[in-house]
């Protein structure tokens, strides 16, 4: 992780928390990963790839899946596309992932979520070789990553947001630490990630009783509700670390789960929406794909 080195360049003003540049930690991930890629070519003769499979044509899942492509590009990662339509028989979408789970130059397996209707996504999900889980979203990697075992593969967001606390260099050993949100993809992830790191941790959702009670007593707040605003400068404690995940799409524009405004006022860090998660969600997949590759050759 990097350490304390990507929050804003510009010193916070009293009373105003720094802020957690997602570009600038993803940038230095992509760049990482470069260069993991071109050792990996160099040393063992292998191109990392990355499969993207994609149903229907949901416009916002077909610009995701262009910019995880690009990304790829970019990182020397080679990527096969592979669009079907909707509605996809079952059958097909399986013998596809069979395919591609026997094909040596795929390592990661990327099955864009979520599917049209009349599609199973877990059943998908499980279809997907453990190996090439790329979005670690396989029961396999969940339950590894439950048990803290080092080999999980880790789904992305969460991975982000690691390195992004890494990086605004928030102490987590002991440390109370609240998770809002228990999503697959995100939120039950993100707490063993926080468990595994020595953190403290409380594990908020929709039935918790007092949310602004716990997260008060916190030196993390991770918001992954997908709620506006959830998150209130009341609800923060003053020097708290506050990563929004939040992607809300609202009459004002993209807005997180929390009050950017008023929690940056009382918080020692903060992430911005747009600018904070969302890239870090691609570049840990590329960081995914490149170790499953390392994985593969190493005959792990
Ligand atoms: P989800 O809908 O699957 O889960 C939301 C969780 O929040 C649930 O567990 C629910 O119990 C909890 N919750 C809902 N309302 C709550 C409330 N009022 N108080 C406390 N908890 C509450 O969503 P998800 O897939 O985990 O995504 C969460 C948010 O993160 C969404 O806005 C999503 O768009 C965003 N997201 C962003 C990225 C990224 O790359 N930036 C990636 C994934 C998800």
């Amino acid at each position: 992780m990097a350490g304390g080195t990507r929050v804003s360049s510009a010193a916070p003003a009293a009373g105003s928390a720094e802020v957690i540049d997602g570009r600038a930690v993803a940038a230095a991930v992509r760049e990482r990963v470069r260069r993991k890629v071109t050792a990996l070519r160099a040393e063992r003769g292998i191109e990392p790839g990355l499969a993207t499979v994609l149903v229907g044509d949901d416009p916002g899942s077909e610009i995701y899946v262009r910019r995880k492509r690009e990304a790829c590009a970019e990182a020397g990662i080679r990527s096969f596309h592979h669009p079907l339509p909707a509605p996809t028989p079952a059958i097909e979408l399986a013998a596809l992932l069979d395919a591609l789970n026997d094909d040596r130059a795929v390592h990661g397996i990327l099955l864009q979520l979520p599917l049209p209707a009349g599609l199973d996504a877990a059943a998908m999900t499980r279809r997907i070789d453990p190996a090439k889980d790329v979005d670690g979203l396989h029961p396999l990697n969940a339950g590894l990553l439950a048990q803290g075992a080092v080999d999980a593969v880790v789904p992305c967001t969460p991975a982000g947001v690691m390195e992004l606390l890494g990086a605004a260099g928030a102490e987590l050993a002991g440390a109370p630490a609240v998770v809002i949100g228990r999503s697959t993809l995100v939120g039950r992830p993100l707490a063993s990630l926080l468990l595994g790191a020595d953190a403290t941790v409380t594990h908020c959702h929709s039935r918790t009783r007092d949310l602004a009670a716990v997260c008060r007593d916190a030196e993390v707040v991770v918001a992954a509700a997908g709620v506006p605003r959830l998150v209130t400068a009341d609800m923060v404690s003053p020097g708290a670390t506050v990563i929004d995940v939040g992607t809300n799409r609202t009459d004002a524009g993209l807005t997180g789960d929390v009050d950017f405004d008023g929690v940056r006022r009382v918080a020692r860090a903060i992430t911005p929406v747009p600018g904070g998660v969302g890239p870090m969600t691609i570049a840990m997949l590329l960081d995914n794909t490149v170790r499953l590759a390392r994985r593969a050759s190493n005959g792990e």
